[in-house]
């Protein structure tokens, strides 16, 4: 038993007076509070005014243990039994259980009157940190069971000291395998193993987090792994988590397929092959070589699509694609650029010569026919080759100008190839600079529709105008509709410029046909593209109405490369066309394929005989007979019969004793500004 002198107690209470954290409390033989710190005051809740004199039981101590209390301090002050500093559940002034760790001094002053001091330590905070650590501990291993992943605890030197797995199974070796040893069997592979050692290394330097991927063969086949390391630097050890991403590597292998390759053919895709592409002259600059791009179009696969359906397309292309990859170069590249066009990508070649070589190659490859679904179907290419650095420096300058090439290879009669040449670079900077301008033509106004006078052969009257249309550009000037009209197409600009011309032509014939009180009828082009716009029928239907036109009066034209086209909206708005009672009639026959049977199938109401026919027809007698059957023919099928082109006396005189109905050209009038066209007068100029 210790007694401490009152010096020694009067130095503790100057001690602890303005002590917060530690509740110390003196009592006398009686129990009577004689000293009360701050900390008991926060402790408690009671002040030092209103826990001075009063006993120990009245304050802190809950009833139950009173008894305990009030014995043990009596017999530790009367017997010296000593109180043993433990753990116990006090009161506060709010009724509310207090923990603390409560231990007793025991005081005896010059008088021997002893007093007692309890030191009191609240554990409530203790208490949370506990908790705390409980739970860290419980989610950590619920963690652990939750996650696939493999944790691993090693010293610096990769010897694993624990570890940690939600199921043993994705371990692959027994824990005694593991623990001690130096990085086991996952990383055995010399190359995995080495590569874990510079992490180390890496990490303990720097810290933070480091990983990397490693592929390993395993029981159940080829495994990627993923290696999280981190270095926790005060205990100095390295915490290594092993993922198994192999689903994760195919998953992005996959998506990787998606983005670079074709889904049909599983050749490369526009965008890889023009990556490629990007390779290849990168290498060929620095050995000043030459890189050769072939842009492949199928012929006429579309009449493929459109009369055996897509089934048989998608096999075409297959096959193509599988012949294609046979003929070239393990260097090459094949790829697909979308649709029936492809790209082969040849370099280093020695001179033009080689070129040539693979362009008959790829010619020739297609000379068999393809057997689909017991079929036998001749399909041939047209081919257009750019070559770097003659004809361009970047993969889209050279796709382009090969492209540009492809288009010449068509013209030529299909079934060739093309080398792009600086002719056709004029032609495509021509091409792109029409381009830019015509998009913003309408909103300029820059376009105005000019009108050509159909002529009556017989009584020389005028019965209508076909309507064609004029660009003026300030930079281009004037712009000829044979240029214009094909790249109006083909960026489809052609929707709105049509419907401009089918609404000026309407305007104006309103305004002709009161001038003159005349039905006159209005001829106005259509393109196929336009065959294409869902709303042309609607917007002919509209247009009719708000000019107050008669169906009857309005006339379109179209070529038969529309009918060629043979896909099935083109046949619906024809025959919509025709429902709505507007005129059909054939533009340019003879240029084309000619083809009776269209003549047949539609219900054209007039057909026009090509500018180039009636040209020759007073010099040429094939071309004279040639008109006379076209007339007969059309007449027999109840066609009236146009002739286009019309400059001479002598072509009309000829025209008339072979049947022709009406005649247009330069003859009887250029095409002329609406203004002009009311004015005009024709028949002053018959004999
Ligand atoms: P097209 O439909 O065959 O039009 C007849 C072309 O022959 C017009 O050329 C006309 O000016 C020209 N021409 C008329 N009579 C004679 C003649 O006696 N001698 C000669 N040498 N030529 C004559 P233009 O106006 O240059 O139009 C060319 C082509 O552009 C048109 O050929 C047509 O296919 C197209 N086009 C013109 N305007 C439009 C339009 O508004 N829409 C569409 N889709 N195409 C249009
Ligand atoms: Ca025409
Ligand atoms: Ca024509």
């Amino acid at each position: 038993m210790l007694l401490h002198h009152a010096a020694t107690r009067d130095s503790i209470r100057q001690l602890f007076d303005a002590v917060k954290a530690i509740s110390v409390q003196g009592y006398d033989e009686e129990r009577r509070v004689v000293y009360w710190n701050v900390g008991s005051e926060l402790l408690y809740g009671y002040t030092e005014a209103e826990a001075l004199g009063r006993k120990l039981e009245e304050l802190i101590i809950p009833e139950c243990m009173c008894n305990v209390v009030v014995t043990s301090h009596k017999r530790w002050v009367d017997e010296g039994v000593e109180i043993p500093a433990s753990e116990i559940i006090l009161r506060n002034k709010n009724g509310q259980d207090v923990s603390v760790f409560s231990s007793h001094v025991l005081f005896e002053d010059e008088n021997n009157k002893k007093e007692m001091y309890c030191i009191d330590i609240d554990l409530a905070e203790v208490r949370q940190a506990q908790a705390q650590v409980i739970f860290k501990e419980n989610m950590l291993k619920a963690v652990f069971e939750a996650t696939p992943d493999l944790f691993f605890l090693m010293q610096e030197d990769g010897t694993i000291i624990d570890y940690y797995v939600g199921d043993k199974k994705n371990l692959y070796v027994l824990p005694k395998d593991i623990l001690g040893k130096k990085y086991v069997r996952f990383f055995c592979l010399k190359k995995v193993v080495k590569n874990f050692k510079s992490h180390f290394v890496k990490i303990i330097e720097q810290g933070g987090v480091s990983s990397f991927e490693y592929e390993l063969s395993m029981p159940h086949g080829l495994t990627q792994f993923e290696a999280r390391i981190i270095y926790l630097q005060s205990d100095k050890k390295i915490v290594v988590i092993v993922r198994d991403i192999t689903e994760q590597h195919k998953a992005a292998e996959v998506i990787r397929k998606h983005a670079y390759f074709d889904n049909l053919t599983s050749l490369p895709n526009r965008f890889l092959s023009l990556d490629r592409l990007w390779q290849m002259l990168k290498k060929a600059k620095r050995n000043a070589d030459n890189v050769a791009v072939f842009f492949l179009d199928l012929d006429d696969f579309k009449k493929v699509n459109d009369s055996l359906g897509h089934e048989v397309g998608d096999k075409l292309l297959v096959e193509a694609a599988n012949r294609l990859k046979l003929v070239v170069r393990e260097s090459d590249t094949v790829g697909r650029l979308g649709g029936d066009e492809f790209i082969v990508l040849s370099q280093a070649l020695t001179n033009g010569h080689d070129a040539i070589d693979i362009a008959e190659n790829l010619l020739g490859i297609f000379r068999e026919p393809f057997k689909i679904d017991g079929r036998e179907l001749s399909l041939t290419v047209s081919i257009g080759i750019a070559i770097y650095p003659e004809n361009g420096g970047s993969a889209s300058d050279l796709l382009r100008n090969a492209d540009t090439a492809m288009y010449q290879a068509k013209t030529l009669g299909r079934n060739a190839y093309s080398f792009f040449t600086r002719a056709m670079n004029d032609i495509t900077l021509r091409r792109l600079e029409i381009e830019g301008y015509l998009h913003y033509a309408l909103e300029r106004d820059e376009f105005e529709v000019y009108y050509q006078p159909k002529v009556n052969i017989v009584n020389g009257n005028i019965i209508g105008a076909e309507a064609l249309l004029r660009w003026h550009n300030p930079v281009l000037g004037n712009v000829t509709p044979d240029e214009f009209i094909p790249i109006a197409e083909h960026t489809g600009l052609i929707v709105p410029i049509g419907e401009y011309v089918v609404q000026q032509a309407l305007d104006f014939l309103g305004d002709w046909q009161s001038a003159h009180q005349k039905n006159y009828t209005i001829a106005v082009n259509l393109s196929p593209r336009q065959f294409r716009d869902k709303k042309l029928i609607d917007f002919i239907k509209k247009s009719l109405n708000n000019a107050n036109i008669k169906p009857e009066s309005l006339e379109f034209e179209v070529t038969e490369g529309v009918l060629m086209i043979g896909n099935s909206y083109i046949d619906g708005a024809l025959a919509e066309l025709h429902k709505l009672g507007v005129k059909l009639s054939m533009d340019d026959f003879g240029t084309g394929y000619s083809s009776l049977s269209y003549l047949r199938k539609y219900s054209f109401d007039v057909l026009k005989i090509d500018r180039s026919f009636v040209s020759g027809i007073t010099l040429k007698k094939s071309d004279c007979n040639l008109v006379k059957a076209t007339i007969a023919m059309a007449h027999s099928l109840g066609l009236l019969v146009v002739a286009e082109g019309v400059e001479m006396r002598e072509q009309l005189t000829l025209l008339e004793e072979l049947g022709c109905d009406l005649a247009q050209g330069y003859y009887f009038s250029k095409p002329i500004p609406a203004k002009e066209l009311i004015d005009f007068q024709y028949a002053a100029n018959r004999p």
